[in-house]
C-alpha cells in the first residue's frame, strides 16, 4: 500500500529575512519499503534556529539543504510498514526527517542521521524534539560542560523564553543559581520569573541593557548563556564579573543579516576581567546525554523544568512557524503537529 505525503521544499536561498515564498508545499507518493527500510508517519517535526544557515547554501558545520528537495530535520513519528528486523511497525522513531509527513527510508541511512527509538508512554512525544532532545542537550551541555557552571552562581540567559533558553533558566535555578533571563515580551518575562528566572528583562522596551541587567543582578555575572549576539552581548560583557565563563550557543540576531553586524566595541573586557568565552556545537556533546536525562527526569517529575510549547498544525504551517522563530511570536520550543 502505497501513501500520499505532502512535504515542503526549498525554493530559493534565502538572502536576509526568508519569507514563504522560499518555501514551497508539494505532494508525493510515498513507496512501499524494500528489505532494510521502513515507513515512517511523522507525528511532530521541529523547527529550529539552526535551520536557517542551513538555508544560505554554503557548507558551515553541516551541509545545506538542496533547492527543490524536501528540508530536513528533527521530527517524531510511527512506523507505519517495515522491511527491518529491528524496527517493527507500531516503533516510535526520531529521525532527521521532518517537514514532511509520511517518508520510507533505508535504516541505514537514517542510522547515520541520529536514528533513535523513543518510548512516547514515558512522556509525550513531542518532548524529544525540545526538553528531552536536542535543544535541551544543548541547554545542559552549554552550562555545565561548555560554562562550567558551578551551582549557586548568577547567570544571564538571552533568548531566554525559547528552547534553549527557558531549559537553561530551569537548570541552572534548580541548582540554586540567581538567575536573570533578556526576552522580547513582557507575557514572556512573566512566565519566565515563575519558570527558573529571579528576575527576567524584556529587551524590547528597555532602554539600556546594561544597565538593567546590573540592577537585577548588582554583584554581576559569573555564566553568560548567549544565544543572541549583538546588543546583548555588549551589555552582557559590562556585566560579567572577573573570571566569568560565556557559552556562545548561537547568535540569532545575526542569522538574517545581509552585511556583518559590527562587532562588540566592548570586546577587551575579556582581557580586563579574564573572561572565557567559548562556542560549542551540541553534537560534540552527545556523550552527556544519559548524564543529562538523569537530572531532568527528577526535575520535570517534581515540577522544577515546565517545558513551554507554541504548536501549529499541518505541515502546510511549518514555513510560518519557522518564521516565527526570528519574529519571537511565540513561547517556548516551537513545534508542528502532523497528525
Ligand atoms: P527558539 O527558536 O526557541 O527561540 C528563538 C528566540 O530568539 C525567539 O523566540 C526570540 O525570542 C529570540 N530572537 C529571535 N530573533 C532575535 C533577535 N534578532 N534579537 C533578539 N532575540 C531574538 O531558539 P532555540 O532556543 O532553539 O535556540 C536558541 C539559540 O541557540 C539560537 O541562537 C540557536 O541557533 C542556538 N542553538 C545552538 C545550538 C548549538 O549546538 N550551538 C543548538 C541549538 C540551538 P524573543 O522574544 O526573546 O526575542
Amino acid at each position: 500500500m502505497t501513501y500520499t505525503s505532502k512535504q515542503i521544499c526549498l525554493t530559493a536561498y534565502p538572502r536576509g529575512m526568508p519569507t514563504p515564498e522560499n518555501f514551497e508545499l508539494e505532494t508525493v507518493q510515498v513507496p512501499d519499503p524494500g528489505e532494510g527500510e521502513i515507513t515512517v508517519r511523522n507525528h511532530w517535526m521541529s523547527v529550529d534556529p539552526y535551520m536557517r544557515g542551513r538555508m544560505s547554501g554554503v557548507r558551515t558545520y553541516i551541509d545545506p539543504f538542496e533547492i527543490g528537495k524536501p528540508l530536513e530535520g528533527g521530527a517524531v513519528g510511527e512506523i507505519i510498514a517495515s522491511g527491518h528486523d529491528k524496527y517493527k511497525v507500531g516503533d516510535w522513531v526520531l529521525t532527521m526527517k521532518g517537514w514532511r509527513e509520511i517518508f520510507t527510508a533505508p535504516v541505514a541511512e537514517l542510522e547515520k542521521m541520529m536514528l533513535q527509538k523513543i518510548d512516547p508512554g514515558l512522556i509525550p512525544p513531542q518532548a524529544f524534539l525540545g526538553v528531552a532532545g536536542m535543544p535541551g542537550l544543548t541547554a545542559y551541555a552549554g552550562l555545565y560542560k561548555v560554562a562550567e557552571y558551578k551551582p549557586g552562581e548568577t547567570v544571564l540567559v538571552s533568548a531566554a523564553s525559547g528552547a534553549v533558553g527557558s531549559t537553561v533558566c530551569q537548570l541552572a535555578k534548580a541548582d540554586g543559581g540567581f538567575v536573570v533571563g533578556l526576552a522580547g515580551s513582557d507575557e514572556k518575562c512573566k512566565w519566565l520569573e515563575s519558570h527558573g528566572c529571579d528576575s527576567a528583562i524584556n529587551y524590547k522596551t528597555t532602554e539600556n541593557l546594561t544597565k538593567a541587567i546590573h540592577k537585577a543582578a548588582p554583584g554581576g555575572i559569573d555564566v553568560y548563556f548567549e544565544n543572541v549576539g549583538g546588543a546583548m552581548l555588549e551589555a552582557a560583557l559590562n556585566n560579567m564579573k572577573m573570571f566569568g565563563r560565556i557559552a556562545a550557543c548561537g547568535m540569532i540576531s545575526a542569522y538574517n543579516d545581509e552585511k556583518p553586524q559590527p562587532g562588540p566595541s566592548n570586546l577587551v573586557q575579556i582581557v580586563a576581567k579574564s573572561l572565557r568565552m567559548q562556542g560549542f556545537i551540541v553534537s560534540n556533546y552527545q556523550k552527556y546525554a544519559l548524564e543529562y536525562f538523569a537530572k531532568l527526569g527528577p526535575l520535570m517529575a517534581s515540577g522544577k523544568l515546565v517545558p513551554q510549547e507554541t504548536v501549529v498544525e499541518g505541515v502546510e504551517q511549518a514555513p510560518e512557524a519557522f518564521l516565527r522563530l526570528f519574529s519571537g511570536d511565540k513561547q517556548g520550543k516551537m513545534l508542528v503537529k502532523l497528525v
